[in-house]
């Protein structure tokens, strides 16, 4: 992760005066919003006084750790015999099937059988990359034929992992964000689909977004929280240019909090959200 306030910090401490327009260029630049970018600058502003690195770090940090949900507790299965389903959303690219497969690994791996449905049916090559996962990791997938009904595959998947007594299930789903009202009808069909097997399904609607992407990623939370209520959301590629501010902007400006990380393109770059942590990198 980027650290963006650190390079900030030490060219700070080589200037006798803070350049306010460059000070708020870089923190929008870091993915935080114009907004927070603005409240941050006015609130060093009315320090009334010489301004230092130091003060920079303490009040963007305040501010920051301010908009970030408290540590929340792993998704834990429930004490019925019927699976902890979640559906997993976003747009194509962002890493959303790699997560899913990610996902499943780390619920297994905490001894949790896990089942994963490809309920992407319209990109066949989502479902290939969801089995090649499947067979790497060893957690069965679910599949259907191509252009199938994806709410049917989430049914089977459902139904299989009730019957097989798996603790968890995870859907994955088409990400074509380009027509909202087939999205939303898809996403409501397969929660309704869902439901039908256990009124509580799915548990948890999380939606993949790329840390890479800044503002983009914020424009797509609130496009899908409008089509299918989220639950959190899963901030994929930390390993790369993105500073990951748009956490911060997503849950300050939508409310839904940050889940896991995903830092990397392999099973075991996947973590917990934790706030301490991931200011201690952001920051
Ligand atoms: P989808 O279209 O959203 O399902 O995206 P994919 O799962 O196919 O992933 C797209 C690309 O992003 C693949 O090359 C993945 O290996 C890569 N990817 C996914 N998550 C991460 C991550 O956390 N870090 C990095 N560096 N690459 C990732």
């Amino acid at each position: 992760m980027a650290g963006f306030l650190r390079s900030l910090y030490h060219k700070l401490s080589n200037t006798a005066e803070v350049d306010w327009d460059e000070l708020e260029a870089g923190l929008v630049a870091a993915d935080l919003g114009p907004r927070l970018a603005m409240q941050l600058v006015d609130e060093l502003k009315d320090l009334g006084r010489e301004v230092t690195a130091d003060d920079v770090l303490e009040v963007t940090r305040r501010h920051v750790a301010d908009r970030l949900p408290p540590d929340q507790p792993p998704p834990l299965p429930p004490s019925s015999d019927k699976p902890f389903v979640f559906l997993i959303v976003g747009v194509n690219g962002v890493g959303k099937t790699t997560t899913c497969a990610k996902l499943a690994h780390w619920l297994q791996r905490r001894g949790s059988p896990t089942y994963l449905a490809a309920a992407d049916t319209f990109r066949a090559a989502a479902t290939e990359q969801l089995q090649r996962w499947g067979e790497r990791l060893n957690i069965p997938v679910v599949t259907g034929p191509a252009k199938s009904d994806p709410s049917s595959v989430c049914y089977n998947a459902h139904q299989q992992a009730i019957r097989e007594g798996a603790r968890y299930l995870i859907c994955d789903t088409a990400g074509r964000l380009h027509n909202r009202h087939n999205l939303m009808e898809e996403l409501s069909k397969i929660r309704r689909t869902l439901a039908k097997q256990d009124p509580a399904a799915p548990h948890l609607t999380l939606l993949v977004v790329d840390a890479n992407t800044g503002a983009n990623a914020l424009q797509q939370a609130k496009e899908f929280h409008k089509a299918s209520p989220l639950d959190g959301f899963i901030l994929t590629k930390m390993d790369g240019s993105g500073k990951g501010g748009v956490a911060v902007s997503i849950f300050d400006q939508i409310g839904v909090p940050p889940r896991f990380l995903g830092t990397g393109e392999e099973p075991e770059d996947f973590a917990l959200f934790q706030r301490g942590r991931f200011l201690e990198e952001m920051i």
